[in-house]
């Protein structure tokens, strides 16, 4: 039986640590602050942006959201940006997605000073990522490193087989695990034969948003699972990419959903927030 990485407590954890560093800047008159920019009404990114919100208020950075219309034309969605880039008091600036289709939103990513893109999705950030430099690392495969940190879960060696290639989780997980010395074979819609690819891997890190995809017959005895998924069964409850019930029988290690990848995500977007502010103020600390 696998043992239940606790993502829900690692992030209290996580809070707690920040909040400690977020206090030690206040006492130094730097106020780490961050603004979210959402378009539209999409559910989803409601509840993702009040979770962004209340762990920025646990934390005590300060928030500020912009709401705009889902018709909204780039060239607005663009001078918001810049006008939040120029703005000394903004240390962090999120661009909640999706957006709707008739906006560019690599556009609008590139738009964001690097130096406040604490998603880590601008392509200087991704760029240095690669190259294994210091950057702002994106939000989910920076929460599942920490996970992996937390449970001394060395990835030196490993197969590690990631299904999902998005620009958000599964290219910088992709990166982020070469960094850590992993072998990645990486799994997509036109993959062939997926299941005998994940039945050969120590790791099993799953980001494709399909609900109890990844079943007990694809992994081997004793292979670490992490799920990033967020899905909704046929009840409308929320389940992960993975058949926990069944996989955990078999795994070593496995991530719950809710309760694991998700709250690490917002917790590192806090961090990032927080390396922002101190970065903008290197001279007077
Ligand atoms: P996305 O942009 O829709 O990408 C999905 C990826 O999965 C694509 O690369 C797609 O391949 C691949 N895929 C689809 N079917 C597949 C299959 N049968 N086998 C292998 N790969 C397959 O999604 P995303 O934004 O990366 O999000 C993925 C999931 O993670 C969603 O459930 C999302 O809600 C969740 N998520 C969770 C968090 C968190 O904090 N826990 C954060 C972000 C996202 P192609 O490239 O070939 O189309």
């Amino acid at each position: 039986m696998a043992i239940i990485i606790d993502g829900k407590e690692l992030a209290k954890k996580t809070r707690q640590n920040l909040k400690i560093e977020c206090d030690e800047l206040k006492n130094k008159g730097i106020n780490p602050r961050l603004a979210v920019i959402m378009v539209g009404d999409n559910p989803a990114s409601k509840v993702y942006v009040r979770n962004k919100s209340k762990a920025c208020q646990e934390v005590g950075v300060e928030y500020e959201e912009y709401l705009l219309d889902s018709n909204i034309t780039q060239k607005d969605l663009i001078d918001l940006i810049k006008k939040l880039n120029n703005d000394k008091n903004i240390n962090g600036i999120l661009l909640q997605s999706p957006i709707p289709k008739h906006l560019d939103i690599n556009e609008a990513f590139r738009t964001i000073d690097y130096n406040k893109d604490v998603d880590g999705f601008h392509p200087m950030n991704v760029g240095k990522l690669t190259l294994g430099e210091d950057t702002f690392v994106s939000c989910t495969p920076y929460g599942v490193m920490r996970m992996f940190e937390e449970y001394n879960i060395d990835l030196c060696g490993k197969n590690v087989v990631i299904l999902g290639r998005s620009n958000i989780v599964g290219k910088p997980l992709t990166q982020c695990c070469l960094n850590k010395n992993a072998t990645i074979t990486v799994c997509h819609s036109k993959t062939q034969n997926t299941k005998k690819l994940t039945k050969e891997a120590d790791i099993v890190i799953s980001a494709i948003g399909k609900p109890k995809f990844i079943t007990e017959d694809m992994i081997k005895e004793g292979a670490i699972v992490i799920d990033v998924g967020i899905n909704r069964d046929e009840n409308g409850k929320i389940v992960g990419d993975v058949d926990f019930e069944n996989v955990k029988q078999k795994a070593s290690y496995i991530t719950p959903v809710p309760g694991g990848v998700g709250p690490m995500t917002v917790a590192m977007l806090i961090n990032n927030v927080i390396k922002a502010a101190k970065n903008q103020n290197e001279k007077i600390l």
